[in-house]
């Protein structure tokens, strides 16, 4: 039996990764000078593992960026706007991840977009037609010597060929990615042959995609490739990869290809051991991944030890390996470095575990099989059953109040009133907007100035009456240069917010965060979610404060402004003794109090943004009905306990809307904002089929750019939407919150956004 890890953070216990990439970007440091901190992270994340006797010690899954990046990289998918680029390798890899914009160079980087179901994002390889690969730079070659020098044994990590291609976008028309893997197979197995001649032994092969809905052809895809490769390299045993899914009906194909062994993720989906153990050839190993790459709460190691129990009385001690269920990327370095008792209270961080405690967690299944069972690992089960029972038990997380308010929630509960058509007569009464109202989505600039208000109050360097007056004055002036500009509908700003999700976390029940919990995110940007450990619940306003000060100033609708029940789910850790369902209804109904609150306080118009309803769908089609099913009454639990002539609003940004259209259409918000510019409004073809019932704001311009857009641009793209969307239905607003942004270019473009509203309704 073999302990088997599948991937380390990277990014160092403190960000060091993070600052010395920021500080080579910013011409501060050379390049020795990242790499050597590079190779320090690298050393201490081998060290630490074998230190830990861990068996199976993974190396290249460090990356300055992103390991599909690397893999690019690796295998020359350079396109072609980067090869004035290519007498430096690092400048080149970082020219393709972020763009480059320097000494006569101007080109944009590659795009980046979401890893599976995770909040990591991978930066997508280009394809075009006939595509060449060749070895441009062996990279899991030279961690493996590294490691080696070390005198550390290592497993190296790669993204597996299939995958690779999957993962990837067509840049040009006429051909099918999948076409490349002849093309492609050579190079890989090059890549591999040389970590074979340089007496690797063990290597993880990652075919995420193999847990995913897959069609015939990629099947047969999957058999062409891995024939090969293990033909081509006999001394390389494979252990083929699989997380964030079940095989399910690939698991005859997945068991049958020609590799040494096996993994598959126990934590997502329990269900798929018997069938793998039933079908897994006498001949090979099986990794079990039951230690939770994707969460932040201890194991039950009863549990855990009595699946491996299982597998060894099946397919033998010999065959198995214990393992996280993923790499362990997606959670925080160490637990021991929270050390604040007043951030997270002890009672709750005994249930917790980050990398370095799930390593631990893994040495301790693996001794919980030994014949006798040494004292070390008693004790740890004995620690290990009680926190669990105890977090079974708290009262920190049980209350029941919330239980039963869930458990009595009705249908009407999700309903409005009256159907929108009644609605919207109602809400005009009392609003009195012109054709075509201008809003925007939230946030003004937060400038440095504001943040470091933030920063001083938290430090008490101010005080918080003195906080509290130059927010004020912030959202004073916001509204005072909104009415100017000739907004319809106001917002205050969000002055007083650092984070969409952490903002409400901090003020609900059932919420906790970490010191020093960071996950990456993507390149440098690293994100530290709140943690819902408990049931969650509202113990006093959260908003109505801001809202109503704002209010005060003017006759003008100010928009309360709140993040939907999803949003706030699925940018958290969440509890892993409940499902997530029942978590989100929890979060509705404290949402749903906030908005009843809002209303109390005269708030006429109401936002709850759901910017991330899209990306908790789930990765197999199969499961996403059920999943739309309850983010949608989620969302409507929090909305609709107001009265009819309540305007309420809802906005989504990033994401692919087109194929869940409809179900954006049954969360029935009065008015829905949606980014759209980036596109030219390529959204609007769902709009061809499908009728949108309610009033919707198509971004006019794009807010990730300082660039001021012309009346023009957005007078062509509201036409567009015109052909589509009646008049009546439509709101001008950009794509999303202007926090990121200054303040020139923000009133410079609001100004011609109102004025492009001008000239839409002197046409009709
Ligand atoms: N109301 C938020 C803002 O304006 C929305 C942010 C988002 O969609 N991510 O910043
Ligand atoms: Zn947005």
């Amino acid at each position: 039996m073999k302990t088997n890890i599948l991937g380390y953070p990277r990014i160092g216990s403190k960000r060091e990764l993070k600052k010395a990439c920021e500080s080579f970007w910013a011409g501060k440091t050379t390049a020795p000078e990242l790499e050597q901190v590079a190779a320090g992270l690298r050393l201490e994340n081998w060290k630490l593992q074998k230190e830990a006797g861990i068996d199976l010690i993974p190396s290249n899954d460090f990356s300055y960026y992103d390991q599909v990046l690397d893999l690019s990289l690796s295998l020359g998918v350079i396109p072609a706007r980067y090869k004035s680029l290519q007498s430096d390798r690092l400048s080149l890899y970082f020219a393709m991840a972020r763009g480059f914009q320097q000494d006569g160079h101007d080109v944009i980087a590659m795009e980046m977009t979401k890893w599976f179901d995770t909040n990591y994002h991978y930066i997508v390889p280009e394809f075009i037609k006939g595509q060449q690969f060749s070895l441009f730079y062996n990279k899991a070659l030279a961690e493996y010597k590294e490691a080696k020098h070390a005198g550390i044994e290592t497993k190296p990590v790669i993204l597996g060929p299939v995958s690779f291609l999957l993962l990837g976008k067509e840049k040009e028309d006429g051909f099918n990615r999948l076409d490349l893997i002849e093309s492609l197979l050579p190079v890989y197995i090059q890549y591999l042959k040389e970590l074979e001649q340089e007496g690797v032994t063990w290597i993880q092969i990652d075919e995420p995609f193999l847990a995913l809905d897959i069609d015939e052809r990629t099947k047969e895809l999957y058999k062409l490739a891995f024939d090969l490769i293990s033909s081509s390299c006999p001394q390389l045993k494979i252990i083929l990869t699989t997380y964030f899914e079940g095989l399910k009906e690939n698991t005859h194909l997945a068991v049958n290809l020609p590799v040494e062994a096996l993994h598959i993720d126990l934590v997502r989906c329990p269900e798929q051991l018997d069938d793998v153990l039933e079908q897994l050839p006498l001949d090979k190993g099986l990794s079990l991944g039951v230690v939770d790459g994707r969460n932040i709460w201890c194991s039950d190691l009863e549990g855990a030890a009595n699946i491996v129990k299982k597998a060894v009385e099946s397919i033998g001690k010999e065959r198995i390996f214990i393992a996280g269920s993923s790499s362990f990327l997606h959670v925080p370095y160490d637990l021991d470095l929270e050390t604040k008792t007043e951030v997270l209270s002890p009672e709750i961080k005994q249930w917790m575990a980050f990398a370095k405690q799930k390593v631990q967690e893994l040495t301790v299944l693996k001794e919980l099989t030994n014949e006798t069972i040494p004292e070390r690992a008693k004790q740890a089960l004995f620690i290990n059953k009680q926190a669990n029972y105890n977090k079974q038990n708290s009262s920190l997380i049980h209350n029941n109040e919330v239980k039963e308010r869930v458990s009595a929630i009705r249908p009407e509960d999700a309903r409005r009133g009256k159907p929108f058509s009644e609605r919207k007569g109602l809400q005009q009464a009392q609003l009195g907007l012109p054709l075509y109202p201008t809003t925007t989505i939230g946030s003004f600039p937060q400038t440095t100035e504001v943040r470091s208000w933030r920063a001083r109050n938290k430090k008490q360097e101010l005080s918080d009456a003195e906080y509290d007056r130059l927010l004020k004055e912030e959202t004073k002036k916001a509204i005072k240069w909104q009415e100017e500009a000739g907004l319809d509908v106001l917002v205050h700003g969000e002055f007083e917010r650092n984070d969409m999700v952490e903002y409400f976390g901090e003020q609900l029940s059932g919420f906790t965060f970490s010191q020093n919990g960071w996950v990456q995110s993507y390149g440098s940007r690293c994100v530290k979610p709140p943690i819902i450990y408990g049931d969650v619940s509202r113990p006093t306003p959260m908003t109505v404060y801001w809202s109503t000060y704002a209010q005060s100033l003017t006759t003008k609708p100010v928009k309360g402004m709140l993040t939907g029940p999803v949003t706030i789910l699925q940018w958290s850790f969440v509890r892993n003794d409940q499902p997530r369902s029942v978590t989100c209804q929890q979060i509705a109904l404290a949402i749903r109090d906030e908005v009843c609150d809002l209303e109390k306080a005269d708030i006429k118009v109401i936002q709850i943004d759901e910017p991330a309803i899209r990306e908790g769908l789930p990765l197999k089609k199969a499961d996403w009905k059920s999943y739309l099913d309850w983010a949608v009454s989620s969302f409507c639990i929090s909305s609709a306990g107001v009265k009819n002539a309540t305007q309420i609003h809802t906005h989504m940004c990033y994401s692919e809307f087109n194929d869940i259209i409809e179900h954006i259409g049954l969360m029935d918000a009065d008015v829905i904002t949606i980014e759209c510019s980036r596109s030219q409004m390529e959204l609007l073809d769902a709009f061809v089929k499908y009728k949108y019932p309610n009033e919707i704001g198509p971004g006019v311009y794009d807010i990730h750019s300082p660039r001021v857009p012309s009346v023009d641009e957005m007078v062509f793209l509201l036409e567009k939407a015109k052909k589509v969307i009646p008049a009546e239905q439509l709101w001008v607003n950009p794509d999303c919150g202007l926090k990121t942004r200054g303040w020139t270019e923000t009133k410079d473009s609001l100004i011609r956004m109102v004025e492009a509203a001008r000239v839409m309704r002197k046409k009709a």
